[in-house]
This record gives structure tokens, C-alpha cells and sequence, in this order.
């Protein structure tokens, strides 16, 4: 067993605060891993205070962890100590079902473990996520990453990177493809980046209207402001592919417009109903689609982990102490992130 000291919540009201709690001690599959770095995703903030119903407390976020391999048990072939390793929002499933045999573990049949505010599939545990010294996790759902990239700035790519790869993939966005991302934060900010990396030309779809200069360094070909009606009339029928990160509950009927026909507009940011639901003239008069994407399986996420190193593709963080959460909480709330808080783990151990 492992004392481990992180942050935790105690119920949806109050702000995180320090928790020890135990880790297992390594199985023969399982690789052990100092936590340096993890990011801050809108999703920790929804399970902390309880969005999404359901959430078990004390709860220590987490989904995008970054850090070095301390121990090894004795049936892993991936990693030795010393290695670099990535955790993202899975750390089991079932893997015999048909998703999991297709190595699409996050849409495990028989329900995956996540991360954090999820429970461990023999012992019942509650799992505990990334804002904490140390992890311990079955190798099959731990990523290598390259040692040329900037620590810090890799820890997103376990979530923001992996929820927004997955879709572009698999709606095969490439060259000659006019792209939409909706929402210029942790998620859309990657979005833009692997969009623009993957050949399409980048529209982003913003509500702030001072964000224009950023997203075109980020890479976007062009900026539309979602809240003025007539740019938003102008490119009605224009867009091949649409990439849906809005984390509330939204009016999507106007971005439906945007599309083609024939055309997919990816949710991947609200969970919860959307009100006003979508309206069927805006599917039926184009034959649009709306679909969903949730992160990716392992397969994916190591192939974005290499696609990331080759092309040289990193978050744009702001790096905080563990001691600041409870405010970067309060910054996310208010749109005000450029583009993702990632805490320094080294805080917790010595306080900045
Ligand atoms: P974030 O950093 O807070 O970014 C969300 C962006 O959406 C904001 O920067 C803002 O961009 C826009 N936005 C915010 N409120 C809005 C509103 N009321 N109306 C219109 N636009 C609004 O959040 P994130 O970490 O990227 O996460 C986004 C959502 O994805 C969250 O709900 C999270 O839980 C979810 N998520 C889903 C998955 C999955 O597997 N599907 C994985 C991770 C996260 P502009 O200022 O540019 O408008
Ligand atoms: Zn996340
Ligand atoms: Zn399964």
C-alpha cells in the first residue's frame, strides 16, 4: 500500500482541501508513477460539484497525468523505471466486450473505470485521479510520451487532446474540408491545433470576441463570432464538420445551419439535455446529423501521443499550484483560462 496526499472535494458545496488516502499496492500488471504534472479539465469541475449527479466523495480530480515510473510489478513489457508515463480518464474495463475488443475501451459495454469518481472493478474501491503524488495503474491504460515535448504542456493532451483527435479521426477531417470548432478552451483550443495539423481549413466558432487574435495563432484560418447573427448568416451551408465543445446546455439549432449537407456537427462538451432540444427542420433540410464522442481508447490516445511529438503539438497552459484550485475552479466558471490550468505537482510536496 501507498500513503498518497492530494486535493480533494468532500461534498458538491465546499472547496477542495488536502486528503491522504492508500493506494493499492502494485499487481503484476500494474506500473507505479509519480505524478509531476496534471491538468485541469472542465469535467473535473462538473464532477466536483456534482453536475452530472451520481458523484462519489471524497472525490480527488484528475484525468490528465503526467510522470515518471517509480516501480514496476512484475508482468509489465511497456515501461522500467524512469520512464515518462501518461494516465487519461480510463484506468480499466471490462476487455473482452465488443468495444473493448476493438480497442475503443471508453465505450465499454459493461461500463469502464474512470479515472477518478469512478470505483475499481474487483475491490469496489473509489478511484482517485491525478491531483495527488502518486498513481497506480494497469500498464494496458498507460501511454508513453516522447521526452522532447514540454512536460507540463503534455498532461492536457490526456483528455483535451485525446476528446478532440478521436472525432476529427474518425470523421476523417483532412484537406479540402472547411472544419468548425465551437468554443475556445481546454478542448477547442486542441481541436484547432490537430484540425489545422490534419490539413482542414480551420474556422473557429467563438462567443468571445477578444479571442480572435489567439485562436489564429493557434492555428484557425478563420474567426466567427457565433454572437453576431449576420457572420453567423454568412456562413450558413459552409462547413464540412463541426466540433461541438461547449460544456452547458446550448441552443445548437444556429450551428446546425452552419453545415453542409449531409454533414456532422461532434458533440463532445454538454451531457446533460440540450434546451432548446434540436429543432427536426434543422436535421431534416440538409439531412444533417448531430452525433457524440467521448475521449478515446488506448489504441488512439498512444497514436495521438506520437501524431502530438511528431508534429510538435502541445496545450497552451497556465501552470498553477495545488494551493490555487479552488481559484483556477472559479476562473473556469468565468471563461477565463487561456487554455488550461495544469498544476505542478511538486507544489504538494513543497508548497510554493
Ligand atoms: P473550457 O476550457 O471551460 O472551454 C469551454 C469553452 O466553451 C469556453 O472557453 C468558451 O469558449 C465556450 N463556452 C463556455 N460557456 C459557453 C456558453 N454558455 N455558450 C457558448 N460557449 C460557451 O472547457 P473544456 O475543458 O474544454 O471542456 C468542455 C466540455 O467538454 C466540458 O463540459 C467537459 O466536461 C466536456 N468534456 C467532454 C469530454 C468527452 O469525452 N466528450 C472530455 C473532456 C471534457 P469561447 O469563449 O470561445 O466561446
Ligand atoms: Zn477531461
Ligand atoms: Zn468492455
Amino acid at each position: 500500500m501507498f500513503q498518497v496526499h492530494g486535493y480533494a472535494a468532500h461534498d458538491k458545496h465546499s472547496h477542495l482541501v488536502p486528503f491522504s488516502f492508500e493506494r493499492r499496492a502494485p499487481k503484476a500488471n500494474d506500473v507505479v508513477i509519480e505524478i509531476l504534472y496534471s491538468g485541469v479539465c472542465h469535467s473535473d469541475l462538473h464532477q466536483a460539484r456534482d453536475d452530472w449527479g451520481g458523484s462519489i466523495y471524497p472525490m480527488v480530480p484528475g484525468h490528465e497525468i503526467i510522470g515518471r515510473v517509480t516501480q514496476v510489478g512484475a508482468g509489465v513489457h511497456k515501461f522500467k523505471v524512469g520512464d515518462l508515463a501518461g494516465v487519461g480518464c480510463l484506468v480499466d474495463s471490462c476487455r473482452h466486450c465488443p468495444a473493448c475488443a476493438e480497442d475503443l475501451e471508453q465505450y465499454c459495454e459493461n461500463g469502464a473505470t474512470v479515472t477518478y469518481n469512478g470505483r475499481e472493478r474487483d475491490t469496489g474501491a473509489p478511484t482517485y485521479g491525478g491531483y495527488s503524488d502518486l498513481i497506480v495503474v494497469d500498464e494496458h491504460f498507460v501511454v508513453k510520451v516522447s521526452e522532447k515535448l514540454d512536460l507540463k504542456a503534455v498532461a492536457p493532451l490526456l483528455c483535451a487532446g485525446i476528446t478532440t483527435y478521436s472525432p476529427l479521426r474518425h470523421w476523417q477531417v483532412g484537406p479540402g474540408q472547411k472544419v468548425g470548432v465551437i468554443g475556445l478552451g481546454g478542448l477547442g483550443h486542441m481541436g484547432v491545433k490537430f484540425a489545422k495539423a490534419m490539413g482542414a481549413t480551420v474556422v473557429m466558432i467563438t462567443t468571445s470576441p477578444d479571442k480572435g487574435k489567439d485562436a489564429q495563432r493557434l492555428g484557425a484560418d478563420e474567426v466567427l463570432l457565433s454572437t453576431d447573427p449576420a457572420a453567423m448568416k454568412a456562413y450558413a451551408n459552409r462547413f464540412d464538420f463541426l466540433l461541438n465543445t461547449i460544456p452547458v446546455s446550448h441552443d445548437i439549432n444556429p450551428y446546425l445551419a452552419l453545415l453542409r449537407r449531409d454533414r456532422t456537427m461532434a458533440m463532445v462538451g454538454v451531457l446533460t439535455e440540450l434546451d432548446p432540444p434540436p429543432a427536426g427542420v434543422s436535421l431534416i433540410l440538409g439531412r444533417k446529423s448531430v452525433a457524440g464522442s467521448a475521449i478515446g481508447g488506448l489504441r488512439e490516445t498512444q497514436e495521438m501521443m506520437d501524431f502530438c511529438a511528431e508534429h510538435n503539438i502541445v496545450s497552451e497552459v497556465e501552470l498553477i499550484a495545488i494551493q490555487d484550485i479552488n481559484q483556477a475552479y472559479e476562473r473556469l466558471v468565468k471563461n477565463d483560462v487561456k487554455y488550461r490550468f495544469v498544476i505542478d505537482m511538486a507544489t504538494l510536496r513543497e508548497p510554493s
